[in-house]
């Protein structure tokens, strides 16, 4: 599975065909057909990024995506009927990551979806959410490593350079101004040296 998607639109015939899109893309899909649902599935079971239409009945989108910023920083994408408010669906006042004007192509969407999962380390390169090497898997979404099925216990910063470095397995760390964020720290590679610059 690539993820789950939790889908807020009233337009019952859009709401199939996306449905239908991303399900077979791989994602868990979830729908509802008004701000009101769209609130209670949320806390109800947490998606791993929302799909939000503007115009709703009930609540709209513009105060589901304020009550859900309240306590959640989960990736939305604001479907808006016209190209207009921008400025506050993505601005600090709503906190959108994403929009798309209707009528929209659903692969675009499908690849901004993507994109943002991408970003947002919902979802590694290869469109995963685990990595596997061998008998290795990586959870990245619940950050767990599991050998034969067995947890390994690893401390925030073990997780994090295995997280860096496991992606570029059998290959060369890039660049000598390579660096790459997991959660506070950043590692760096200066002069093919390898270094936990934050978050020590
Ligand atoms: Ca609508």
């Amino acid at each position: 599975m690539q993820g789950k998607i939790l889908l807020v639109e009233d337009e019952k015939t859009l709401a199939k065909a996306l449905k239908f899109t991303l399900e077979k893309e791989g994602f868990a899909v979830a729908v509802a057909y008004d701000g009101e649902e769209a609130t209670q599935a949320l806390t109800a079971d947490p998606p791993d990024l929302v799909v939000l239409d503007l115009m709703l009945p009930k609540l709209d989108g513009y105060e589901v995506c304020r009550r859900l910023r309240r306590t959640s920083d989960v990736p939305i994408i604001m479907l808006t009927a016209r190209n207009e408010d921008i400025d506050k669906i993505l601005g600090l006042e709503l906190g959108a990551d994403d929009y798309m004007t209707k009528p929209f192509n659903t692969r675009e969407l499908l690849a901004r979806i993507k994109a943002i999962l991408r970003r947002t380390g919902q979802m590694d390169a290869g469109g995963r959410k685990m990595i596997r090497m061998g008998s290795l898997q990586m959870d990245l979404i619940r950050h767990r490593v599991t050998v034969e099925d067995r947890e390994v216990p690893l401390t925030a910063r073990e997780y994090a350079l295995l997280s860096f470095l496991l992606p570029i397995r059998g290959g060369s760390i890039p660049g000598s101004n390579c660096s790459n964020r997991y959660g506070a720290m950043v590692f760096a590679v200066t002069r093919g040296r390898l270094m936990c610059i934050s978050g020590i």
